[in-house]
């Protein structure tokens, strides 16, 4: 099933993130994992098991930010791992995924033939590798996914961001639950109104 979270706004990113997540745990708890950028870096925390394993991993570290993606998940391409963990990460794009794309091997296969070298055994990967081939050629994030999702077969939600592009959280949905939070001056995203 899995949790996604997003946002962007004035707070602190992080706790943002962990405090969304609880809300989405029942959806999954193979692991959970958070991406965000902090001061122009693209920071990734993965960790295999609950929440509070990934909560214990980043305790007393000092992590800020304004704009990130979470995930709790519940497996089904890959067994439970860290490489597996989303956020999956390809270039300066970063994804989290609810769902399954049913014609990910065709995509791999296609990917790979152009030289992409995947980290994961999920078919979420694909979709972080479709949208770095659109940004390479020249398209801003959202029609980066745009392009992107217009090849996946399969059900999804998605939330991405782009570290050359920290002013956005691009999400979408097709088969899976996403929902849109707005807030004055911040903006959500989630798979269920809890979070
Ligand atoms: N198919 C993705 C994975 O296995 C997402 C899982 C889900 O939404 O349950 O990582």
């Amino acid at each position: 099933m899995c949790g996604i979270v997003g946002y962007i706004g004035k707070d602190n990113v992080v706790p943002v993130l962990i405090e969304g997540l609880k809300k989405l745990e029942y959806r999954g708890y193979d692991s959970a994992g958070i991406a965000f950028i902090q001061d122009g870096d693209l920071m990734l925390r993965r960790s295999v098991g609950k929440l509070r394993e990934l909560e214990s991993q980043i305790a007393g570290q000092a992590l800020h930010g304004n704009i990130g993606i979470g995930h709790t998940r519940w497996a089904t391409h890959g067994r439970p791992s860290e490489d597996n963990a989303h956020p999956h990460r390809a270039g300066d794009i970063v994804v989290v995924h609810n769902g399954i794309i049913e014609n990910y091997l065709h995509l791999k296969r296609e990917l790979v033939d152009e030289g992409c070298v995947f980290a994961s055994e999920t078919d979420t990967e694909v979709i972080c590798h479709l949208i770095n081939r659109y940004v390479k050629k020249g398209q801003d994030l959202e029609m980066a996914v745009r392009s992107a999702i217009g090849e996946l077969k399969g059900a999804y939600a998605i939330g991405v961001i782009n570290k050359a592009e920290p002013d956005k959280v691009i999400g979408a949905r097709d088969g899976s639950p996403l929902i849109v939070g707005l807030g004055a001056g911040e903006f959500f995203i989630a798979s269920d109104v809890p979070a």
